[in-house]
């Protein structure tokens, strides 16, 4: 239980605590030895190199790699491009978790899902070819509005619950929902990323790697019990609870107290959050998995019905998905 590891694509913020399996096979894998290279999917694989882009500016850093706003010089389209070191992939040992995530993301396809488009790779660096989020990560908007209201807070809930229904179908579990891990583009519009915990779990397979991040461990998890795709619905009330209040509900100093009190659904909602939004925040946030709201519910949550009045209209497209 005291494994902490952030996983290499996640650029964890100061407090948050990712959780990794202590004893990985990542250990006994390196890029070269693995055939890591040949394993990633080969349809996305063109004939890619670095000159093919026109370099813009920097997006961001995370853990593993640099982000750079790119245009592709043939056809003129902008997108970003992820940039990773080779070597520093090895010595991490995030080798399994980097292909797991090409191996998702690339049969991902979902207005909010972030899309990878490609990869390639030279003699030092994996370059992954995402789609562009222009208006980036929605951890830094929470934290410079330190809360979402109730309009804002719906839009992007259903959105999140739109993209992790749409994996629950494909089965594949997200595994680490949280607002450092969803871009936003134009229009208020999420796109889920970093895709590096996620796991394909056809039905009736149960999982025990315990992964994600500390604050956002479902109660399974927590008593290293199995787990299924429940595990993101449980993300999903902690993420709007976080929307809504502007910090995680079971954060606490110390780890030890928020597995207690996760493990004990101690939920605390301040009075400013409306009895509605408080209501759907218990129906996510529920000790039993199998008791927990289904997404395809959440749509005709009280709460939703009364805020989508007020959503954009482009969110009629949304339904669709
Ligand atoms: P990452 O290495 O994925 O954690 O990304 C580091 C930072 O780059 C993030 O915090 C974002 O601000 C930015 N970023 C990553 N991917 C994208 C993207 N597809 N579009 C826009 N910004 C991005």
């Amino acid at each position: 239980m005291d494994a902490i590891k952030s996983p290499y694509w996640s650029h964890n913020s100061p407090g948050r605590r990712s959780m990794g399996s202590r004893n990985s096979v990542f250990n006994r894998l390196s890029l070269r030895k693995s055939g890591f290279m040949e394993s990633l999917p080969k349809n996305l694989h063109k004939k890619w190199k670095i000159s093919d882009f026109e370099l813009g500016r920097k997006l961001g850093k995370g853990k593993f790699g640099k982000v750079y706003c790119v245009r592709e010089i043939e056809t003129g389209f902008v997108c970003a491009l992820k940039v990773m070191d080779k070597r520093e992939l090895v010595n991490y040992k995030v080798e399994r978790q980097f292909v797991r995530e090409i191996e998702i993301q690339a049969n991902v396809r979902h207005v909010n899902c972030l899309r990878l488009y490609g990869w390639f790779y030279d003699h030092k660096n994996v370059y992954l070819i995402l789609e562009y989020a222009a208006e980036g990560e929605l951890y830094k908007l929470l934290k410079s509005k330190k809360r979402f209201d109730d309009v804002t807070a719906s839009y992007y809930t259903i959105q999140v619950a739109s993209a992790l229904s749409y994996l629950h179908k494909k089965h594949i579990v997200h595994r680490d929902l949280k607002p450092e891990n969803i871009l936003l583009h134009f229009n208020n519009q999420i796109k889920l990323s970093d895709f590096g915990w996620s796991v394909y779990a056809p039905s009736n397979t149960k999982r025990t790697t315990m992964c994600g991040t500390l604050d956002y461990l479902p109660p399974e998890m927590v008593e290293a019990k199995t787990h299924d795709e429940k595990v993101d619905v449980w993300a999903l009330g902690v993420l709007l609870y976080e929307f809504l209040v502007g910090r995680p509900p079971f954060e606490e100093q110390n780890s030890s107290t928020t597995y207690k009190r996760i493990a004990k659904v101690d939920l605390r909602i301040p009075s400013f959050v409306s009895p509605e939004a408080a209501d759907l925040i218990r129906k996510l946030l529920t000790y039993e998995p199998e008791k927990r709201i289904k997404l395809s519910d959440i749509g005709r949550h009280p709460w939703i019905l009364k805020n989508r009045l007020h959503w954009p209209s482009t969110f009629m497209n949304l339904d669709k998905n």
